[in-house]
């Protein structure tokens, strides 16, 4: 049995915040001590440039760095430690995609292929650039529940876009999508596959040897650990036909005012000081997840996701989004002709937290035909009586509104 309360007191927001029942954890997770404790200890003990300096403390810095690219490598089961280049989060490993495969392989008249349920992040930045190079965005529809339609997937694979890009778990539904499957099919098709693993690199070991996939990026601060960092992992033949988004210190070879030749991959792609206190703390968190087994964190997240569906289809004039079955643990909701927000209002006023409104994700609701939802995620940390609490505040809230 998975024990939530031991794990639970390891998080110090909980002992500051006993009274809050927080389930925003799509949109952030809150951060272990020992997460807290590696980023502190870094700038009070070893803070020192990476990289560049010729002393000991830098030398001791950069060791400390390249350590924590070994661990989350060896995490992701990347076949190479240079596979996995730092970012500021998934946002910035998209948009160093978008730009980077924009001036090398995608070509005016090619077409990708996204989704009709991804977060703005892996939209815009293909928009940005397809717009420019007159590169054609093509999207799978949803089926009727509200789940990714494979046949169409497959009909839109037959047109031969060049990239699929698409997310591994809903940041609004929480349905986890057949990635093994989706990338298997695009690499069939000939494509470059792209894994948004944003939401689904907390609910699963990414095992980037199974999965095949050409790219996977996620955030750090979704996986317990600081804002401010991610990674974009990509195949080596791959990443090194990327152009870097950003040019700077580290990243080059030799500069002249005719000519600037790149380092090699990893720094090719890390422009500038990086957020070493975050790439520390953020192997800080995954030794610190690994200790844990997984299967029964999913049996506990299960576990709250069965017992808030049941309670929620009881409360009358609550429409449920999400699907129960295939889901990580987020469930996408509405009071019958309320406003999400006003539901979220009075959620907060119980000291509920969850989210409200589109999720970046406006392409989703459009296609809904909705103006938004109430967003609840659990996480490990979430008990039996989180759940309680937030049906309890959701039922006040039909109480008070339908008044
Ligand atoms: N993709 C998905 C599926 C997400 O849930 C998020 C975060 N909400 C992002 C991308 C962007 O992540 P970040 O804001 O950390 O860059």
């Amino acid at each position: 049995m998975f024990d939530v309360s031991s794990f639970r007191r390891q998080f110090a927001f909980f002992h500051h915040h006993p009274d809050w029942v927080y389930l925003d954890n799509a949109a952030t997770m809150q951060k272990p001590d020992a997460v807290t404790e590696a980023v502190s200890r870094f700038y009070q003990q070893d803070n020192s440039n990476v990289h560049r300096g010729a002393h000991q403390l830098s030398q001791q810095a950069t060791a400390q760095f390249e350590q924590a690219r070994q661990t989350i490598a060896h995490y992701i089961k990347a076949q190479y430690v240079h596979e996995v280049i730092f970012t500021s989060g998934a946002t910035a490993g998209l948009n160093q995609l978008a730009f980077g495969l924009m001036h090398t392989v995608l070509k005016p008249g090619d077409r990708i292929l996204l989704t009709q349920l991804e977060h703005h992040a892996n939209i815009v930045p293909w928009q940005l650039h397809c717009q420019r190079y007159g590169v054609i965005i093509d999207v799978v529809p949803l089926t009727a529940d509200r789940q990714l339609d494979l046949n169409a997937y497959q009909q839109l694979l037959a047109l031969k876009p060049k990239l699929v890009s698409f997310s591994h778990i809903s940041n609004v539904l929480g349905h986890i999508q057949p990635v093994q499957q989706m990338v298997a099919l695009a690499k069939a098709a000939g494509a470059i596959t792209v894994v948004d693993g944003a939401q689904g690199v907390v609910y699963q070991q990414p095992d980037m040897r199974q999965l095949d996939c050409d790219f996977y990026v996620f955030s750090g601060h979704k996986l317990y650990g600081p804002t401010g960092v991610g990674v974009l992992y990509g195949k080596t033949q791959w990443l090194e036909q990327l152009t870097p988004l950003c040019g700077g210190g580290e990243m080059i070879d030799s500069v002249s005012f005719v000519n600037t030749t790149f380092n090699n991959l990893p720094f090719r792609l890390e422009a500038g000081t990086p957020n070493i206190a975050g790439v520390i703390g953020l192997a800080a968190a995954i030794n610190w997840l690994q200790q844990y087994n997984n299967k029964l964190i999913i049996e506990h997240k299960s576990l709250l996701l069965n017992a808030f569906f049941q309670g929620a289809r009881q409360i009358k004039g609550v429409a449920i989004l999400s699907m129960p079955v295939h889901n990580a643990g987020i469930v996408a909701l509405n009071v019958d002709g309320e406003h999400p927000s006003d539901v979220a209002d009075i959620l907060n006023q119980q000291q509920v937290a969850v989210r409200a409104g589109q999720h970046c994700a406006m392409p989703l609701f459009d296609y809904l035909a909705l103006n938004g939802a109430v967003r609840v995620a659990f996480a490990a940390y979430n008990t039996l009586d989180d759940v309680n609490q937030c049906l309890l505040a959701l039922e006040q809230a039909v109480e008070i509104l339908t008044a």
